[in-house]
């Protein structure tokens, strides 16, 4: 399962950070952390086993965000997270983040993407493995606050910035407000992904369609219990960045052996299958690939076509598509 050639769709940067990592920014930039021993930060940084919700989910990510306040930390963070990933032979990933989460220490949009986007280079430098960033507006912020990140985002588009998200918390019927964020995004030319269905009902995942134009959905493991959700992104072939462990932690899904990836992909729904969050969630996606090919048999024809899926799912270029479909 580790030397299977992989790609990576949906991956938080600050749900990915490697413990150790943390102590050692906290260490150089002086920032105040509950302990410096590395046990206790995966304590802290790891979800536990009787996570109720995708909100108590979301607090880990408070201790990471503190020590991704300045241009090193985070070009540092998103070069081990290639430099992890390209270990189990991901050739490929979208690296997903909210920029307004690290300006608390001045730094500007701008300055917060470019070095994301330098971190991912100089891991492309060294390994045998792409990347492309993914710009994150959190639900819980303003319209305006939105239309920052797409306006700074916008001189990277396909410089190494290939679409724009919403994620966060999750209200029934978030898309109506982002409305003017994504349509701004889709006339500069991002490519759109919404986060829907994880913690609420079909319906957003019909809205993040339909409204904000969204060719793939974060999650969307809800379109199982509604029909015209699941029957619209069937018809409309829009990909699935499905994350098994996390929603098994959130409770968006309550068993791995209910879990719809296999299900959806028998029945012609393009999934992809992907982490979430590395350090949050304690896995690597060689676990999700192995738990889920175990549970349902699923054989390595069935991979190929998972995977050859995958790459078309991509926001990468056709030179990029090419190179991976090289590999399986
Ligand atoms: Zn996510």
């Amino acid at each position: 399962m580790r030397k299977l050639p992989k790609i990576e769709l949906h991956c938080h940067l600050d749900g990915s950070v490697r413990p150790q990592t943390i102590i050692d920014i906290a260490k150089r930039e002086n920032i105040e952390i509950p302990s410096y021993k590395e046990s206790d930060i995966k304590e802290l940084v790891m979800v536990k086993k009787d996570c109720t919700s995708l909100n108590e989910y979301l607090e880990k990510f408070d201790l990471p965000n503190k020590v991704m306040q300045s241009k090193e930390s985070l070009k540092q963070i998103a070069f081990e997270l290639l430099e992890d990933a390209q270990r189990e032979n991901v050739k490929y990933i979208e690296v997903r983040f909210a920029p307004l989460l690290h300006t608390n220490k001045g730094l500007s949009v701008e300055e917060i993407i470019q070095s994301v986007i330098d971190g991912i280079k100089e891991a492309q430098n060294i390994y045998d493995i792409k990347g492309n960033v993914i710009l994150s507006c959190l639900r819980t912020m303003s319209v305006e606050d939105g239309l920052k990140v797409v306006e700074a985002g916008k001189k990277f588009i396909n410089k190494g910035v290939v679409a724009i998200d919403l994620a966060g918390c999750e209200e029934e019927r978030f898309c109506n407000k982002f409305k003017p964020v994504i349509d701004k995004a889709r006339e500069y030319g991002y490519n759109v992904t919404i986060h829907a269905g994880e913690a609420a009902s079909g319906q957003n995942v019909i809205d993040a369609i339909n409204l904000l134009g969204a060719k793939r959905i974060g999650h969307g493991v809800r379109i199982k219990d509604m029909k015209e959700a699941y029957d619209l992104v069937k018809s409309n072939k829009v990909y699935l960045e499905m994350c098994p462990t996390s929603n098994i932690q959130t409770k968006a899904i309550d068993d791995f052996n209910n879990y719809p990836l296999y299900d959806f992909y028998k029945d012609g729904i393009y999934v992809t299958l992907n982490t979430d969050n590395r350090t949050v969630s304690n896995i690597d996606l060689t676990n999700e690939i192995d738990l889920i090919f175990r549970k349902f048999n699923i054989n390595k024809i069935e991979y190929k076509n998972i995977y050859l899926n995958t790459v078309e799912a991509t926001f990468s270029d056709e030179e990029t598509k090419n190179w991976l479909k090289s590999f399986i």
